[in-house]
C-alpha cells in the first residue's frame, strides 16, 4: 500500500477500507510513515470526516497499537469514567470513592494535567506518599481487595495516540470528531472496563464550545463504545465557569473531601450524582437513576464514601490521615483575597483564564517536563448568577510568594465580568445520553 494513495482517497471524500486503516496505523506507529504524510491525512480527515465504520476501525487499530489491559483477574463488573477535560475538574476524586462505596468496582487509568486543565494523577499526588505508578498486578490486587484503584497510564497504552495527538496538536487537526473519538475511545477500551461513562464538557474552558458540538462528540463516543461491546453513557455539562470552587491540586482535593463529607453541595455533587447514577444503572447495580442517586447519597451520609477514599489513599502508599484532617495537605504560604470593587451580579467567570492563573502560580504545566506545586491555585467564593457587594471577597489566590500572588490577583480580576442587572444561572447539565 502507498500512503499517497490513501491521502488522495480521503482528500476526495472516499472511505478508507478496514485494511487500509489498520496498515496506516501500524506503519505510522512503527515509524514507517513520516509525520508529513500523516499530517496531510489528519487534515483530510478533519475536512472530509469519517463514517462510523471507519471511526470504529481507526479506534480498534489504535487500541491494538500497544498494550491492552485484560481486567479478567478482577472479579465482577469494572467501571471507568472519562472527562474531556476542564478547569477545577476534580470529579474523579469524588465520584470514584462514592461509586466504589456502593459496591461497583472502579479500575481507572488517569492522566496528568497540561496547560490550563488539571489531571487526576497530579491531584492525588497531593496526598504525601501517594503512588499512581502501580504495576498491573498491584492494580488488579487493589481493585479486587478495595474495590478501587487509580493509576497513571502505562507507557505502552495506545502508542499510536501518543504520536498522533502530538502531531494533531501542531497541525491544527485536534478538533475533528472522528480523530477525537478514536483518540479517547482507543485509550478507554484499552483500559479494559466494562462500563464507561463520559463527561463531555462544553463552553469556554473546553474544546467543544457549544452544547450542539458536545452532543455530536458524545454521540460519537458512546456509539463507538457500544459497537466495541461496552456499556456506555455520556453527560454533556457546562464548562463556561470552573467546576466547583477550587482550581489547583491540593485545593481541589480539599473540596473533594468537603463534598464526600457532606459539607459541600453544588455543581460538583450534582455532576457526581449524575455520572454515578449512570454508572450504577449501566452496571445493573440500580434499577433507575433515582434509586442510584439514593444509594450514592447514602454512601456520603454514612461516611462510607469518605472512608473509601481513605482506603484507596492508604492502599496506594499515601497518608490517609489527610482525608480526615485536610489541614495536613500541602498549604501555600501566601493567600490574598480578590475584593469586589462594586456591587453587582457575577455575569461570567472565564474558566480557561482561571485555569491559566492557577498554572502560572505553579499549579499546572506549560510543558510536560514542568514540576508542579501542589499547594497553589485559586479558590472562588462565588459562581455566575451570585449577587455581590463592594468590598466582598470574590476569590482567593494561594501562592508560593507575594510577587506571584499579586500578579495572579490582577489577572484573576479580569476573569470576572460583573453586571448591573440580573443574571440567570446557566444550565449545568445540558443532556444525559
Ligand atoms: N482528549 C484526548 O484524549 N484526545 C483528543 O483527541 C482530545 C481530547
Amino acid at each position: 500500500m502507498r500512503m499517497t494513495d490513501l491521502i488522495e482517497k480521503k482528500r476526495d471524500g472516499l472511505s478508507l477500507s478496514s485494511e487500509e486503516i489498520r496498515w496506516m496505523i501500524a506503519d505510522y506507529t512503527a515509524g514507517l510513515i513520516p509525520d508529513y504524510q500523516m499530517s496531510a491525512m489528519c487534515m483530510a480527515i478533519l475536512l472530509r470526516g469519517m463514517d462510523n465504520r471507519e471511526t470504529l476501525d481507526l479506534t480498534m487499530a489504535m487500541l491494538h497499537s500497544g498494550e491492552v489491559l485484560d481486567l479478567s483477574p478482577i472479579a465482577g463488573i469494572k467501571a471507568d469514567k472519562h472527562s474531556t477535560g476542564g478547569v477545577g475538574d476534580k470529579t474523579s476524586l469524588v465520584l470514584c470513592p462514592m461509586v466504589a462505596a456502593c459496591g461497583l468496582k472502579i479500575a481507572k487509568m488517569s492522566g496528568r494535567g497540561l496547560g490550563h486543565t488539571g489531571g487526576t494523577i497530579d491531584k492525588l499526588e497531593s496526598f504525601p506518599g501517594f503512588s499512581t505508578a502501580l504495576t498491573e498486578e498491584q492494580f488488579y490486587e487493589n481493585v479486587n481487595r478495595h474495590g478501587i484503584a487509580i493509576m497513571g497510564q502505562t507507557a505502552d497504552l495506545v502508542p499510536a495516540d501518543k504520536k498522533l495527538y502530538a502531531l494533531r496538536d501542531v497541525t491544527g487537526t485536534v478538533p475533528s470528531i472522528p480523530l477525537i473519538v478514536s483518540s479517547i475511545m482507543s485509550k478507554k477500551l484499552a483500559s479494559g472496563a466494562d462500563v464507561i461513562v463520559l463527561d463531555v464538557k462544553c463552553g469556554d474552558g473546553s474544546f467543544m464550545k457549544t452544547p450542539e458540538q458536545a452532543e455530536t462528540l458524545a454521540n460519537g463516543l458512546t456509539h463507538i463504545g457500544r459497537l466495541a461491546g461496552r456499556k456506555c453513557a455520556a453527560i454533556i455539562t457546562d464548562m463556561d465557569q470552573p467546576l466547583g470552587f477550587a482550581v489547583g491540586n491540593a485545593l481541589e482535593v480539599r473540596e473533594a473531601i468537603d463534598v464526600l463529607s457532606g459539607r459541600e453541595r453544588g455543581d460538583l455533587l450534582t455532576l457526581c450524582l449524575a455520572l454515578g447514577s449512570c454508572m450504577l444503572t449501566e452496571a445493573g447495580f440500580a434499577a433507575s437513576r433515582e434509586e442510584a442517586e439514593r444509594m450514592l447519597l447514602e454512601a456520603v451520609r454514612s461516611g462510607r464514601a469518605l472512608d473509601k477514599l481513605a482506603e484507596m489513599v492508604s492502599a496506594q502508599g499515601g497518608d490517609a490521615s489527610a482525608v480526615y484532617h485536610p489541614e495536613l495537605l500541602p498549604t501555600a504560604p501566601v493567600q490574598l483575597d480578590l475584593i469586589a470593587e462594586s456591587d453587582g451580579v457575577i455575569a461570567r467567570i472565564h474558566a480557561e483564564n482561571v485555569g491559566l492563573v492557577s498554572m502560572k502560580l505553579g499549579g499546572g504545566r506549560a510543558t510536560k517536563e514542568d514540576v508542579i506545586d501542589p499547594a497553589v491555585g485559586v479558590v472562588l467564593r462565588h459562581k455566575v448568577g451570585d449577587s455581590i457587594t463592594a468590598g466582598e471577597n470574590l476569590a482567593s489566590v494561594h501562592a508560593s510568594d507575594e510577587a506571584h500572588a499579586l500578579e495572579a490577583l490582577s489577572t484573576l480580576r479580569a476573569c470576572f465580568e460583573i453586571s448591573d442587572g440580573p443574571v440567570a444561572r446557566p444550565p449545568f447539565i445540558h443532556k444525559i445520553l
